[in-house]
This record gives structure tokens, sequence and C-alpha cells, in this order.
């Protein structure tokens, strides 16, 4: 079809991350010789756990395929790790995937066909919506708002947009990009949502451990009817191994589980040599994890408290995982990321966040809003912040001269 220049529709349409695209700004800029603080993509900078690379040192023999369904030892840690937050897993309800990634591809492919739809809450991890694309799955939304602390929208929100070719809804908890820990009542009026319309549940808990002032993050799994819930996990940002690509896929329907397992055969193995560091990990004790989340709630103390005073902004208070989300009083959030790395320096040093419009469907929404993601210590935190404040607060001026 000439429409698309000799590719497919699929690969015309395909939407570029909205973070990575801004990647050869960032570049262009640290090339002049400017430090910028990168507050725009996910990755921790936390060390990886020593023992999984004293793990792989041991690794010898052949660095073959695995069992598609992954290494049983890391399958059976898995389990075990599920029992602790009584999640009742057995050892054939997991698949260990490429990534929390592969496993909400597997996900929404297991239960939505082409054609079909997904519902995800807006603004939602941007890959979500790449992962459906590919799969040619459509993507309605349900808008969650600043000025409401990015809760779970009203029910009536989700009947609004729910079609005969409705397949399931995804969403993570603690969330990406607003670092919203749902209560218990939010998740089980989606369950109830769910259910009375016979939907599938696909759950991203890769962030489940990091959460702050002492709130726990349930997982779907604690409201039951499980036949109808699909986990997606990670060991990516909980033992800041990202690129290790090991997570897993839980379901305890077994249907599902056998399809994604075809699935799983048609990529032959996930990495060999992660699978056998990880499972090292699991024997990390739980001051580790309690560790983790007190630095990230250090952090976003210091992010929260740096920000709140700018006139005008929007900004919630993170209740886990490692982002927060704001609305600035500003007309256009990528000409303000790029404004900064192109225009802007202060002792020769920027900073770089995330804008959030790549992380809607809804057109123009989120054009005002950013993510920032705090995976620097503190201190740098604190300078980058205050950066921020400071380029924002020129930004504007410069704005209402121009309109002279
Ligand atoms: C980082 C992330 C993932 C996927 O990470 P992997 O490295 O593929 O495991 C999935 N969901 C959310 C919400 C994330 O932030």
């Amino acid at each position: 079809m000439e429409r698309y220049d000799g590719l497919s529709k699929r690969a015309s349409e395909l939407p570029a991350s909205p973070i990575r695209k801004l990647i050869p700004y960032s570049d262009e800029t640290e090339q002049r010789g400017v430090k910028v603080y990168h507050l725009n993509i996910g990755q921790p900078d936390l060390k990886t756990p020593q023992i999984y690379f004293d793990r792989i040192r041991t690794f010898s023999g052949v660095d073959d395929y695995t069992n598609s369904a992954g290494l049983k030892e890391l399958r059976e840690k898995f389990s075990q790790y599920y029992k602790k937050w009584s999640i009742p897993f057995e050892t054939t309800d997991i698949i260990i995937t490429e990534g929390g990634s592969e496993a909400v591809s597997f996900a929404i492919a297991a239960v939505a066909d082409p054609g079909d739809d997904i519902i995800l809450i807006e603004p939602f991890y941007a890959n979500y919506a790449a992962f459906a694309r590919f799969l040619g799955v459509n993507v309605i939304a349900v808008t969650s708002k600043a000025e409401n602390g990015y809760r779970m929208p009203a029910i009536e929100e989700f009947e609004r947009v729910i079609t005969p070719k409705t397949r399931a809804i995804l969403f993570p908890n603690p969330g990406n990009p607003n670092g919203v820990v749902y209560t218990e009542a939010e998740l089980q009026s989606v369950m109830d949502f769910a259910l009375r319309n016979d939907l599938y549940i696909i759950t991203d808990e890769v962030y489940r451990e990091i959460t702050f002032d002492g709130l726990k993050a349930h997982s779907m799994m604690d409201f039951g009817h499980h036949e109808k819930i699909i986990v997606a996990d990670s060991l990516s940002k909980r033992f800041n191994i990202c690129g290790a690509r090991i997570g897993a896929i839980a379901s305890k329907n077994k249907r599902i589980m056998d399809a994604v397992m075809k699935m799983a055969m048609a990529r032959l193995a996930a990495n060999h040599i992660s699978q056998y560091g990880a499972i090292g990990l699991f024997d990390l004790p739980d001051s580790y994890f309690k560790d983790m989340a007190r630095e990230y709630e250090k952090r976003r103390d210091v992010v929260y408290e740096e920000l709140k005073n700018i006139p005008g902004i929007v900004v919630n208070k993170p209740q886990g995982a490692f982002y927060l989300a704001a609305k600035l009083p500003i007309d256009d959030s990528e000409n303000f990321v790029k404004w900064m790395l192109q225009n802007f320096n202060y002792e020769n040093k920027t900073t770089m966040v995330a804008p959030l419009g790549g992380f809607y469907i809804t057109p123009n929404m989120g054009k005002n809003e950013i993510r920032i993601a705090y995976v620097l210590n503190s201190e740098d935190l604190r300078e980058a912040c205050s950066i921020l404040s400071k380029g924002l607060e020129i930004y504007n001026q410069r704005k209402i001269f121009a309109k002279r």
C-alpha cells in the first residue's frame, strides 16, 4: 500500500517513545559541554546487588536456551516470593519473560485480537500504547487528572468508554508516570467493573515494594476472581537490573498460561545468564527492599519540597514508584523541555524532564504536564529541581516579552 511508503500500517503508525525521541537534543547539549541532569528516564541509579554478579561469575558450561518457561529454580523463587506477599502463585502459574515489557505484550496478545480494545488509565506508561498497537489492539483511555491527584477515575468514566470489543483493563500499581498507589476501594471498584463487563485485568506490579508513608501496594490478586487476572512483573526496578531483561507473567487462568507458553516457545527463551544471576537476588533480606523504598521516599520528599512552591504548579505527593507528575504553568511541555536543553543553563548545567503529552491518547491532553523520575541522589536532585524552577521562571518571562 503506497500510503505507507512500502511499509506496513503497523510500522508506519507505531508511536515513537515520547521520552527517547528527545535524546538527540540532550546529546547535543552535552556535546556543547553543558551538564544535563537526566530526570527524564525511569532507570534507577542504585547499584545492582553484588550477589547477581557473583552468581554470574560462577556460570560455566553452555549458555544455551533455557526452557521457554524459564529456569525452574527461578520460577520457584518467584513462587516463594509471591507467597510472602500472600499471592498464591505456584511455579506452574509463572513464565519468565524478557522483562515486564514482554509480560505485558504477552498478556495483551493472550486476551485481545486485532481490532479489539483495551482500557488504559491516562496518563499511562507510554510503552503500553506501543505494545497494543504492535498487536493491532486499540487503546481507549479514561483520564486521571492532576487536580485530583491522578486518582482512579470514577467508574462512570470507564462505563463511558467501554465498547463491545473491550477485552481488558491494563494499569500499573504503584503507578508510572504519577507515583499513585491505589486504595483498596479504588482497586475493588475496578475489579467490580471488570467482572460486570467480563473483562480481564492486566495488572502491572513491577513497583510492588516501592511505596512510601507506610502504604502497602495491594496486588489485584488480593481481590479474588483469579481467573480474570494476569500479573505482569519485572525484576528491573526492584533489583536495579534493567539491562538483565528479566520479568514474569503469572496467572491462575490455565488457558491463558497455556497460550502464553506457546508465545514463549516461539521466542525460545529469556536470557539464560540473567536468569541464572537473578536466582540469587531472591535471597536478599527484606531489609534490602525497605532500604530501597526509604531511599526513594527521601528523594520524593526532596523533589516535592523543591517543586511545591513554584507558582501555578499542580503537584501531588507521590506514594510509590519513583516518579512525580506535575502540571506546570506553561503552554507546551515538549517545547519547554527542548528550550531547557537548547537555550538555558545555570552555571553550565540544565535539567531534562519528560513531557507528558505522549503518555495520553486523548489529543492535547498532558500538554502542560511533565514527569520527573527521581533517579539521582538527593543532592543532585535538589540542584536539578532548583535549576528546573529557575528555567521555568525565565521561560515564562521570555514568553511575556515575546507577546509584547
Ligand atoms: C519499567 C516499567 C516496565 C517494564 O520494564 P522491564 O524492564 O521491561 O521489566 C513495565 N511497566 C512499568 C510501569 C514500568 O515502569
